[in-house]
């Protein structure tokens, strides 16, 4: 795989786009989980580093749905962002354990990541991530064989199975979007 050619291809981020379109409308067709009145579509706009200048403007818009009984707002996943992060959820999920598929170097050089922001996600990966339902429900289909945890996120990527390098990624992103809410800490 090379994350270089995905991350640069504008098709990777349409796809995302695409598929945050499909959650958010499981989300809209059940209804405010507090009263089950019909939301409305609100949203705004997130910081999202590490997307291209290219389809920014539409990539950063993040949707929120509101409820228009009791005005409580939904949020619907994401496999663009996680939680809180400035950065897409993307090249976290592109890190490499050791430097092996994407190094820190490579982080660094060509998305600008600070070391200390690359090491910080190491320790998310190798600590946190393990604490997040995502992991017990992936680690619990990879009984088998389980993926190395001082690997990650690699060696979990490695068994998503696509057609391309491409689907691998937003599958995998797709895994991961229930960290992407509030709710959930990621
Ligand atoms: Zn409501």
């Amino acid at each position: 795989m090379n994350p270089k050619q995905v991350l640069n291809d504008p098709a990777f981020y349409s796809l995302q786009i695409t598929i945050d379109a499909e959650l958010a409308a499981k989300v809209r067709k059940k209804g405010c989980p507090s009263c089950g009145a019909k939301f409305h579509d609100g949203g705004f706009h997130r910081v999202a580093r590490g997307c291209p200048k290219a389809v920014l403007e539409e990539y950063c818009w993040r949707t929120s749905l509101d409820c228009s009984g009791c005005r409580k707002r939904t949020m619907p996943p994401s496999v663009r962002f996680l939680h809180r992060r400035v950065w897409i959820a993307a090249v976290l999920a592109l890190v490499s354990p050791h430097g092996s598929v994407m190094s820190c170097s490579w982080l660094t050089e060509h998305l600008e990541v600070s070391r200390r922001t690359v090491e910080r996600w190491r320790k998310w990966w190798r600590n946190d991530f393990l604490t997040t339902p995502v992991w017990q429900t992936l680690r619990g289909q990879f009984c088998a064989s389980p993926p190395c945890i001082r690997a990650l996120p690699g060696s979990l990527l490695d068994r998503i199975a696509g057609n391309s390098a491409m689907q691998s990624l937003a599958r995998f992103l797709e895994h991961l979007s229930p960290l992407s809410i509030p709710a959930v800490r990621a």
